[in-house]
């Protein structure tokens, strides 16, 4: 089989290190890819999230057998819609499905209709009216833009200017672009957060081991929040009694929400949770695998992840089961020095070779290029350092050890990544 993966991050190299190691695959194809998904793949430089057709093009010319799409941006575009109008096998939710994402005034209103816990909101298209409201309520609140803005169109807020401040970020300034031209505001929320991602097909659902992920730029969960600054699996907080309930309470009504709503979800359904005294409240949903989670969670799945895609795309998974390790993987996300803000490119990275020999670890690609012989940075968030170990401890030390063999110019990573694991 021939493979094709969209994207050039780190939960792209995840997915096409697991995909390389499935007997069913014989050859992957990535756009535009990176330099690790480089060692495995072969990539080509193109706009994902630009017109759909040159994608298809590029699957329809190179017999493309199964196409996985990993970032949000194409999806909400309608990728799998045109794949499969010009007959391709494509893995993913489909543009009104992947609405779920695009757009949090939508899944409101879906968690609002079907009764899936969430948290208190109100929507506004005018910044006045969402401005007095904020008034009305006060601090802490939460202000989120609408549309799609990189996972930064959220803004919490300890202090009521900093709220009213948000608002005119994403309404008036519209630094997210139209992705602020509603904004939702929403009562503030304080739990322990974790991730559930499943496979679904639309009716059946088989959920992926629980993860969390650390948002916020410093240890502590300081700062700014980022696109993930590392992750861990499983979850602790996530026992069984949660995970039934977050089964029964959100998962399953989602699923056959969706599909009474004439918006079957086929793929990969991410619900990003607050459990407040052991109870799930949907943060948000997202339409696809979550990065960096999906660098922690599938290195513990033992099974062969072709037939498990397969299933999805044909209504049968019900017919599978998957197998993970006992022991967990926790994921250091390397970053460019002055990310989320402003970051420079192209510094030389050493130390791949020495960090990706040691046992247990597996150092996965985000914002990288091939230069001439070297490796250099080409993004905000620059590898994920992932390591399996047999308990949290564990594999935190190994993953640190790990990132200690690795540099670059103004390298940095969080120090505390698994911290809320390890309380436990
Ligand atoms: P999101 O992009 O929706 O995942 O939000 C980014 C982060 O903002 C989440 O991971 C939470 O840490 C935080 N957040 C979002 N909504 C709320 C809420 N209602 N209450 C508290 N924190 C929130």
């Amino acid at each position: 089989m021939r493979v094709l993966m969209i994207g050039g991050g780190g939960r792209e190299h995840t997915l096409v290190w697991k995909l390389a190691q499935s007997p069913l695959v014989d050859k992957i194809y990535c756009v535009p890819g990176n330099a690790g998904i480089g060692g495995l793949a072969e990539c080509e430089a193109m706009n994902v999230e630009g017109a759909l057709e040159p994608m298809a093009q590029f699957a329809v010319d190179n017999k493309i057998d199964l196409t996985l799409v990993g970032p949000e941006d194409p999806l909400a575009n309608g990728i799998v819609d045109h794949f499969e109008s010009v007959g391709l096998r494509v893995f993913g939710p489909s543009r009104a499905a992947a609405e779920i994402e695009a757009s949090k005034v939508f899944s409101k209103e879906l968690m609002d209709k079907y009764g899936i816990p969430t948290a208190k909101s109100e929507t506004f298209d005018d910044p006045q009216e969402a401005a007095s409201y904020i008034r009305k309520i006060g601090a802490p609140i939460v202000v989120k833009a609408d549309g799609l803005a990189k996972g930064k169109g959220v803004i919490v807020c300890r202090e009521l200017q900093e709220a009213l401040d948000a608002v005119n970020t994403i309404m008036l300034e519209r630094k997210f672009g139209d992705a602020g031209s509603k904004v939702l505001v929403e009562e503030f929320l304080e739990g322990e957060e974790a991730s559930f991602i499943a496979f679904t097909d639309g009716k059946n659902i088989v959920p992926m081991s629980s993860s969390q992920d650390h948002k916020p730029i410093y240890d502590g969960d300081r700062g700014p929040n980022t696109g993930g600054m590392g992750a861990y699996s499983p979850a602790p907080v996530v026992t069984d009694e949660v995970h039934d309930l977050i089964m029964e309470s959100v998962m399953k009504p989602t699923v056959k929400g969706m599909a009474a709503e004439g918006r079957p979800y086929k793929g990969v359904l991410y619900a990003g949770l607050m459990i407040i005294d052991g109870k799930p409240k949907v943060i948000e949903f997202n339409a696809r695998c979550g990065d960096p989670e999906t660098q922690a969670v599938i290195p513990r799945l033992k099974s062969d992840i072709v037939p498990v895609i397969e299933a999805c795309i044909d209504g049968t998974l019900d017919k599978i089961q998957l197998e993970w390790t006992d022991g967990p993987a926790v994921c250091v996300v390397m970053a460019s020095g002055g990310y989320p803000v402003k970051y420079e490119k192209g510094k030389v990275i050493t130390g791949l070779d020495a960090a990706g020999a040691m046992e247990n670890v597996t150092v996965f690609h985000a914002g990288t290029a091939k230069q001439g012989d070297d490796i250099v940075t080409n993004g905000g968030r620059v590898l994920g350092v992932t390591a399996l170990g047999n308990n949290i401890q564990d594999a935190i030390n190994t993953a640190y050890e790990a990132v200690k063999k690795i540099s670059f110019e103004g390298a940095y990573c969080r120090s505390d990544i698994g911290h809320r694991a390890l309380e436990r």
